[in-house]
């Protein structure tokens, strides 16, 4: 008789798959790590709070400042996680502790590792924070078009915050700062941003309309900016020693060494820089901007990757030259120029103007390609005269715009009592526009005012309602 053979049954492995933690925001990836166009911290926040379908703003106070004030740490602080108006914000970008900081705790809330990258902290010893990151958001219309185009995630990427990239190395366009509607410029995070659209009026930012690419000579030395700085962003995952601060002080030294055998003033008319510069970089032990680091290397032909990284720097001096290419403002940076007769006729006649909105000392310095320090030394009066035009603006602006809030809140107040709701801050809050503005001190009195205003006028009216009654 044929006995029957029966097939084993397959085998269970019983044990559980690999879990991960649970996390208690959304695991939202970052996108573009390891490539140039690795997206920023405060684009992926706004994406976080996208993702939980709340504004960026409600986000970080409700969720990211009380998680970072309850823990122990002491390096998360709570404060520094309020967006308020939003200014501050570009250090949630840079090599600031502020950066760290949010960092820490977003990584804790949505169990995403390595959200470092997404800053500069991976160069924090070698780039000085001043002058680093942009303080309004600057963007590629272009690279936004064809993304929404191509139905890919719409983010803001860490090259366009770095203040030394002036210029989409993919579209050979410059970055855009000013909203095509309001024209006004924005914050990297604001409580209601959005990656792409303005943060005041909401209108798209991108545009398909290809405009004629940058011709200038300057070009080539700004692409190469952007192309310098987006291959650092790329490495910074696969760094295993970032480079430190004595790291800076060795190059540039090589670098001295190579091209002007150790002749610190001819190094610096090479990279179109400062005597007084130069010699505050080796005497001093300053770091250099990124911006003038990026000189250095453009002037020896070395790439920043090499500077910084790169075990023996090997160099040689551009054979093109370089002067053509720092146009004005590198050679108005000799020592005599912010004295001459020129610069003060231009600040009396900036002065002067009826310009509106008058632009403050800090914007005419960047303009003319210096510092509001020096032209407040050599030409004290316009000087002066230019910064008490704009804080006289700046006052009556703030005023106007106080005043007007305070008119939305005894509205809003007015309002609420005629629907027999109490008018409590958070009911007000509902009613308004801008729930934001209860923020201010002058707008919260301007709301206990109200109200006051009207339980006189109900005591009135209980007191004499015959009057009451011929006034209704
Ligand atoms: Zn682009
Ligand atoms: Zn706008």
């Amino acid at each position: 008789m044929e006995k029957s053979v029966s097939k084993p049954y397959e085998e269970w492995t019983l044990t559980l798959p690999p879990m991960s933690q649970p996390s208690t925001l959304y695991a939202l990836k970052p996108i573009g790590i390891g490539t140039p166009v690795v997206e920023s911290l405060t684009s992926y926040i706004a994406r976080l709070a996208e993702a939980h379908c709340v504004f960026p703003g409600v986000l970080m106070r409700k969720i990211i400042a009380p998680f970072a004030e309850s823990h122990p740490m002491g390096t998360r602080g709570s404060v520094a996680m309020d967006l308020r108006d939003g200014k501050a914000t570009a250090a949630f970008n840079s090599a600031h502790h502020r950066a760290r900081n949010a960092v820490n705790t977003v990584e804790s809330l949505t169990q995403q590792h390595g959200l470092h990258v997404l800053t500069m902290l991976p160069w924090t010893e070698v780039f000085p924070l001043f002058g680093l990151m942009r303080t309004d958001r600057a963007w590629c219309p272009y690279c936004l078009e064809e993304w929404q185009t191509s139905g890919r995630i719409i983010y803001e990427p860490l090259l366009w915050a770095v203040q030394a990239v002036k210029i989409c190395a993919q579209h050979g366009c410059r970055l855009e700062t000013h909203c095509p509607k309001c024209t006004r410029t924005s914050r990297w995070l604001t409580w209601r941003s959005r990656p792409g659209y303005c943060a005041h009026c909401y209108q798209w930012l991108g545009r398909d309309l290809m405009r004629p690419e940058e011709t200038e000579p300057e070009t080539i030395w700004i692409c190469w900016c952007a192309e310098q700085v987006g291959t650092l962003l790329a490495l910074a995952p696969t760094l295993t020693n970032t480079p430190g601060r004595t790291r800076i002080h060795e190059g540039l030294t090589a670098v001295l060494d190579q091209i002007s055998q150790g002749r610190k003033m001819t190094f610096a008319r090479f990279v179109g820089l400062s005597d007084k510069m130069v010699g505050d970089w080796f005497y001093l032990q300053q770091l250099p901007s990124v911006e003038n680091l990026l000189r250095v290397c453009f002037a020896v032909n070395l790439s920043l990757q090499d500077f910084l990284l790169e075990k023996q720097i090997t160099c040689t001096l551009r054979p093109d030259g370089t002067q053509d290419l720092w146009g004005r403002s590198s050679r108005q940076s000799g020592r005599g120029f912010w004295k001459t007769a020129q610069v003060r006729e231009m600040l009396e006649a900036i002065a002067m103007s009826e310009e509106t909105p008058p632009r403050s000392l800090k914007a005419v310095a960047r303009q003319l390609g210096g510092d509001p320090h020096s032209l407040k030394i050599y030409h004290p009066v316009p000087s002066q005269a230019i910064s008490d035009r704009y804080a006289a603006y700046m006052s009556a602006k703030k005023l106007a715009t106080e005043q007007q809030f305070c008119t939305e809140v005894q509205e809003a107040v007015s309002q609420l009592i005629e629907q027999n709701i109490p008018p409590t801050g958070r009911n007000v809050a509902l009613v308004l526009s801008k729930p934001g503005i209860l923020r201010s001190s002058v707008v919260r009195e301007a709301r206990r005012a109200a109200i006051r205003e009207r339980q006189n006028m109900r005591n009135q009216s209980k007191e004499f309602p015959e009057k009451a009654k011929s006034v209704v």
